[in-house]
Formats: C-alpha cells, sequence, structure tokens
C-alpha cells in the first residue's frame, strides 16, 4: 500500500475554492486504490504574508521539502491589494520564484486542450477548430528574464533608468530541449521550436542547441517559428500546433493565449518538473475578481491533480479517468460561469457542483 505525502499550497483568491474541489478528486483516488495520501495544508503566497510576515514561511519549505509532490493554488492580489506588501515580500518575487528556484522545476507543461465536441467553448470559429485543440506547451521555467540581474537606478543626469538581464547558459537550453523531444516523440513527432532570433542573441543560441540536440531525434519534424507569428497562428490554425517549446517569458504570455483559445484560463492546468522535485498548479493567475463566489472553474486545478497522478506517481489509469470524469460533466451540458455566458446554452453549475459532478 502506498503512502504518499502531497503539500497542498493554498494560495490567494480562488485558490482555496479550487484547492477544495482538487482535494475532493485526491481523496477519491485514495480511497478507489486503496492507497493513502497525506494531504498536508501549507500557506503560501500573499495570504502567508498576512498570516505569518512571510509569502513562502520557513515551515511550508519544510513541508515541501519532505512531500512527495506539491499540489499549488495561485497567488496574487489585485493591483490595489498589493500595494500594501513591499517588494521584496509580494507573491510572486518573495514565493513563486523562490519556489521554483528551490526544486529547480525547469519544464513546464502546459497543455491547451479542447475536444471538437466542445468547440462551442472557444471565441474560434468551428471551420478553425476542426478536430479540435490539443497542443502541450512546454516553458522553460527557471531561467530568461524573470531570474537575471535587475537593477533600478538614476543616471548622474537625473534619468531613472531600469535593467533586467535575459541569460540563458547552453546547459539550460539542453534539458529542456531534450524534454521537448521526449514529449515529441510520445506524441505526433512534430515541435515547434518558438524563438525571437531575429532581434535577439539570446535566441540565436537557443535555436543551435535546439538543432543541436535534435540530431539525436531524427523523427522529430521541427519548425522553428518567431513567438509574435506564433501568437497570430494560434489564432487563425491552431492545428499546426502539436509540442510548442519556448522560453520563460514567451511561455508565460502564449500560455495565456492558449487558455483565450480554449474559452477561459480554467481550462489551464500544469505540470512543473525538475529532476528530483514537481509541482502542480494552475496557469492561470488568483482571479481576485471572483474570488470568494464560488463561480471559479475548478478545472485548472482538478487537471493539476491529474498530471500529478500521472508524472509523480505513475497512475496513468487514474489520471485519464479524472480528465475523462471532467469531460463528462461537460458533455453533459455542464460548466462554471466563464463557460456559460446566457444564450451558450450550457447549464451554469458553481464551482462546488462541478467538483461533486467529477467525483460522482
Ligand atoms: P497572473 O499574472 O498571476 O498570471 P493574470 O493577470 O494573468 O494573473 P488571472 O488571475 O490569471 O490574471 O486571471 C485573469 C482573469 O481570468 C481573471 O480575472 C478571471 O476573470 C479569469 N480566470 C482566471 N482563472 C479562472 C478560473 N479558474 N475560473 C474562471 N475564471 C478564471
Ligand atoms: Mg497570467
Amino acid at each position: 500500500m502506498s503512502n504518499y505525502k502531497i503539500a497542498l499550497l493554498d494560495g490567494d483568491g480562488i485558490g482555496p475554492e479550487i484547492m477544495t474541489e482538487a482535494v475532493k478528486v485526491l481523496e477519491l483516488v485514495a480511497e478507489r486504490n486503496n492507497i493513502t495520501f497525506d494531504l498536508i495544508h501549507a500557506p503560501f503566497g500573499a495570504s502567508a504574508y498576512f498570516e505569518c510576515g512571510h509569502p513562502f514561511p520557513e515551515d511550508t519549505k519544510k513541508v515541501c521539502d519532505e512531500a512527495h509532490a506539491i499540489l499549488k493554488g495561485p497567488i496574487g492580489l489585485s493591483h490595489e491589494e498589493s500595494q500594501k506588501i513591499p517588494v521584496d515580500m509580494q507573491p510572486e518575487r518573495g514565493a513563486l520564484l523562490p519556489l521554483r528556484r528551490r526544486y529547480n522545476t525547469y519544464a513546464n507543461f502546459r497543455p491547451v486542450f479542447l475536444p471538437q465536441g466542445l468547440a462551442h467553448f472557444s471565441p474560434l470559429k468551428p471551420e478553425i477548430i476542426g478536430d479540435g485543440i490539443d497542443i502541450m506547451i512546454i516553458r522553460e521555467l527557471v531561467g530568461g528574464l524573470y531570474f537575471g540581474d535587475k537593477e533600478t537606478g538614476t543616471t548622474p543626469e537625473g534619468v531613472r533608468y531600469v535593467r533586467e538581464t535575459l541569460e540563458y547558459d547552453e546547459n539550460q537550453i539542453r534539458r529542456i530541449a531534450i524534454v521537448a523531444f521526449d514529449t515529441a516523440m510520445k506524441r505526433k513527432k512534430v515541435l515547434h521550436n518558438i524563438h525571437k532570433s531575429n532581434v535577439l542573441k539570446s535566441s540565436v543560441l537557443w535555436n543551435e542547441i535546439m538543432a543541436e540536440v535534435g540530431k539525436d531525434y531524427p523523427e522529430v519534424r521541427v519548425e522553428n517559428i518567431l513567438v509574435d507569428a506564433a501568437a497570430t497562428y494560434l489564432c487563425l490554425n491552431p492545428g499546426r500546433f502539436d509540442v510548442m517549446v519556448m522560453e520563460n517569458m514567451f511561455g508565460d504570455i502564449l500560455s495565456d493565449q492558449g487558455g483565450g483559445i480554449l474559452g477561459s484560463l480554467g481550462l489551464m492546468p500544469s505540470a512543473c518538473l525538475g529532476d528530483d522535485k514537481a509541482y502542480y498548479e494552475p496557469s492561470h493567475g488568483s482571479a481576485p475578481d471572483i474570488a470568494g463566489k464560488n463561480i471559479a472553474n475548478p478545472y485548472s486545478m482538478i487537471g493539476s491533480v491529474a498530471m500529478m497522478l500521472e508524472m509523480s506517481f505513475g497512475m496513468d489509469q487514474e489520471s485519464k479517468n479524472v480528465w475523462h470524469a471532467m469531460q463528462s460533466v461537460f458533455a453533459d451540458g455542464y460548466s462554471t460561469a466563464d463557460l456559460s455566458k446566457p444564450g451558450s446554452g450550457v447549464n451554469m453549475i458553481d464551482t462546488q457542483a462541478f467538483g461533486d459532478r467529477v467525483v460522482e
């Protein structure tokens, strides 16, 4: 009988609400498989700052260190609320980036998935969606602008300036390239390498290393595409993409666009893998505008559980069951407010009811 420890970082905004639904699913999976999940809640994000004075408290680090996997809710505050916290204690700078750095979770998998039967969720026309949308965005998560040196200052002439550095070395690029090619081998053997080499030197090295690694994967067809062009094609012809690999910042932006073409950021789960530890989180933020109303879509959080079951615990069949259960809720004609606008023909249910139906 297996016994896995899972750290649960509820986070901010809609985090606790969608975490509650994910926990229902974890408890069911444990029961069905006669295993134990030790679920340990720990404070993280702005709520942790207000509760214990730090967005990533030492006790939370300990819980995470000891866990087999981490399930993390979204963090962050509205622009106005965030003014109340010192810059270095901001949830992104003080908790999220340190979490990624601590466990070196360099490989971020962000599935952008919508079966043809749910094309009505998307703002794109059915003829553009065709057979459905099925893309795996692979985002490098511990390098680039997010982690480069930063400096703010004023010149002797009194002009304020800021400098941020975008840095990658070949080892960082090679390890994410290998993840991307391995993923392409398991899927359609097509890899879109997203870059901006006509402007950025970092993309020149990126492309060189991608080409080098590609020699070990002769079966994978690689297409190099500029990030701006990729943004257009995601709207005009998402079917041309299968696996897409890109640096940190490009991945942040294109994956939110991925949520956009599906119809809601609530459909965006993710997995963040390092060599020794993985954590799982919705791709979206804490959505302060809808927090506490029991209307957020928990798909992103429950989908992150499905990714954990497969990628951390090797429970492939239970992972498939969770995906299937969520798709069934949609197929039965139900969804949360983000995807059930008046006139859409979709019956609106709340966050809790969505979780209950998945469990059912
Ligand atoms: P971050 O910078 O942390 O990624 P963001 O500025 O991209 O945050 P989000 O908080 O991700 O913003 O969300 C943008 C909007 O998308 C929210 O205000 C909310 O209306 C919607 N949204 C996000 N997640 C969900 C969800 N799970 N269910 C329903 N709507 C959501
Ligand atoms: Mg965002």
